[in-house]
């Protein structure tokens, strides 16, 4: 089983794509979070990155291509992988059907998270990620605690990304760039749309029902 998980910024997509990682032993490739460690390796092409994200713009196709390629094609994840922010245009959408081709694998589905803007940047401003293990929290709606998380609390840290300034241009890309996506899957007849500013565990609850129906 291979998901996307698709929606706006703030979305919940690392959320959700985190508990079906836990829940069906699947592998989550963010592309946010493999830039972002580009980013802190201080790199010359860590520090082009760092600059594109924030500004709101897609990084380019190139760099982020590089990064799916070799995960795609690693055997150990092979149809179970959960894409989280990938792919972000039509020729990210092209380069991922000619890798899952040469990889013997297809997309089983695609979740778009549908939610309105006002409410996506409260959880955006709210959002805190774990330097350490990766999880993400959200100070409002998903607070880190002892239970649901073992790392020390100093590890929380913001995005530098996530500002109202950035926030607002990464909206304008996601209309421009990545919201053409929805219509090439729903013709492929892989699109399933879930009401995104519902709480965390609907939403969950929502996914696995779709999940069930699923022929893999
Ligand atoms: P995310 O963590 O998915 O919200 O991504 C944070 C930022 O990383 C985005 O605003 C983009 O600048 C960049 N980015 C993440 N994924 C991609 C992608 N598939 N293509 C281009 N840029 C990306």
């Amino acid at each position: 089983m291979n998901i996307i998980l698709f929606g706006p910024p703030g979305a919940g997509k690392g959320t959700q794509a985190d508990n079906l990682v836990q829940a069906f032993n699947l592998f989550k490739i963010s592309t946010g979070d493999l830039l972002r460690k580009e980013i802190n390796k201080k790199s010359f092409l860590g520090n082009k990155i760092k600059s594109m994200i924030n500004t709101g713009l897609l990084v380019p196709d190139d760099i982020i291509n590089n990064f799916i390629q070799n995960i795609v094609s690693n055997k150990s994840y092979s149809n179970r992988l959960v894409f989280d922010g990938y792919p972000r245009n039509l020729n990210q959408v092209s380069n991922l059907n000619i890798l899952l081709k040469k990889n013997n694998q297809e997309i089983s589905c695609v979740l778009s998270l549908k939610i309105e803007q006002d409410l996506v940047i409260k959880r955006i401003l709210g959002r805190q990620i774990c330097s350490s293990c990766g999880l993400i929290f959200n100070i409002f709606f998903k607070p880190s605690t002892n239970i649901n998380h073992q790392c020390d609390p100093k590890f929380l840290k913001k995005r530098s990304d996530d500002n109202e300034k950035t926030i607002k241009n990464r909206f304008v890309t996601y209309a421009k760039e990545t919201a053409p996506i929805l219509n090439y899957y729903k013709k492929e007849t892989l699109l399933y749309e879930i009401d995104g500013s519902s709480d965390i565990s609907t939403i969950y609850q929502q996914i696995c029902q779709i999940i069930s129906l699923l022929d893999t």
